[in-house]
């Protein structure tokens, strides 16, 4: 019965994928034109063309960023073993690996079955419905990065709709309901995803996904209990670790890392990052042998 239940929620999952992303494109959407259309008008007739013309620039910047996350994280594949030449998998094939049988391949250290997609994906962090897809290896920048511009764009137009709320009571009484849905929409949604990347910015900056987290903690746990110790073998510091996940270097790093770009994730995706530092482990669970591969 329960597996009944469990294929029924997952294909249903994998269908309604287009209705969620119709939904989030529509609630951005809606917001976008509150801003826009509402919005700056006021200002520019309460502060002048040079603020209108700032907040602007500012509203098209982020917006532009969001859009491009957004259908960068929904379009691109966020790397699967069935992608993968079967004959590099099993040339890289390690100890600690386990093996797909749904798949029928070898599954790597931090990948995981998605029972939605029907796939092994490679540093697997979780299925997103709000993107209709998986959220891993080579996607995982553009589902931050939209996290993040969202919840800045999201709080910066709230805040501009409540600061300028009494002009608006005074001119625009249609508009009102609009004007107010959009407002605590965009304050609930800048709660809601803040939270959501506040997790997000804690996991990038000690090297682990949503998944190896519960796995890290479960090994914690086992760790202690036989009085020994657990560290995650894949954290490399936080500076290290937010460059591998943007996948940036060099000296601009700091800026590129926030940029948008489509250039393809380097590495097989077989590990999230190189890990050199092999003093970092303490106990592996089932993570025997994978200092030293890419
Ligand atoms: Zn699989
Ligand atoms: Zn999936």
């Amino acid at each position: 019965m329960f597996n009944i239940l469990e294929v029924v929620l997952e294909s249903s999952m994998s269908c309604m994928a287009p209705v969620y992303v119709l939904i989030a494109v529509g609630l951005i959407f809606a917001v976008a034109c509150a801003y826009f259309l509402v919005l700056l008008p006021e200002i520019g007739s309460k502060h002048g063309g040079n603020t209108e013309l700032f907040h602007t620039c500012v509203g098209v910047c982020i917006l532009f960023n969001v859009i491009f996350n957004y259908f960068a994280c929904v379009f691109t594949s966020p790397g699967t073993t069935t992608e993968m030449d079967l004959e590099v998998l099993h040339s890289k094939m390690q100890a600690s690996w386990r093996f797909c049988k749904k798949c029928n391949r070898p599954k790597p250290d931090l990948a995981h079955h998605c029972s939605i997609c029907r796939k092994c994906v490679l540093k697997m962090d979780h299925h997103c419905p709000w993107v209709g897809n998986c959220v891993g290896f080579r996607n995982y920048r553009y589902f931050f990065l939209f996290l993040m511009y969202l919840v800045f764009g999201c709080a910066y137009a709230a805040i501009l709709m409540a600061l300028n709320t009494d002009t608006f009571l005074n001119h625009h009484h249609r508009l009102l309901w609009f004007r107010m849905f959009t407002m605590v929409l965009a304050a609930a949604a800048c709660i809601a995803v803040g939270g959501l990347f506040a997790w997000h910015c804690f996991l990038v900056l000690s090297g682990q996904g949503t998944i190896d987290f519960y796995d890290n903690c479960e090994s914690f746990i086992a760790a202690r209990r036989q009085g020994k110790e657990y560290s995650n073998p894949y954290n490399m510091g936080p500076v290290r670790n937010w460059k591998a996940t943007f996948d940036v270097d060099g000296r601009y790093w700091w800026i590129l890392w926030m940029l948008p770009s489509l250039r393809r994730k380097k590495g097989l995706g077989l590990l999230p990052m190189s890990v050199e530092d092999g003093q970092r482990v303490t106990m592996q669970k089932h993570r025997k042998n994978v200092l030293d591969m890419v």
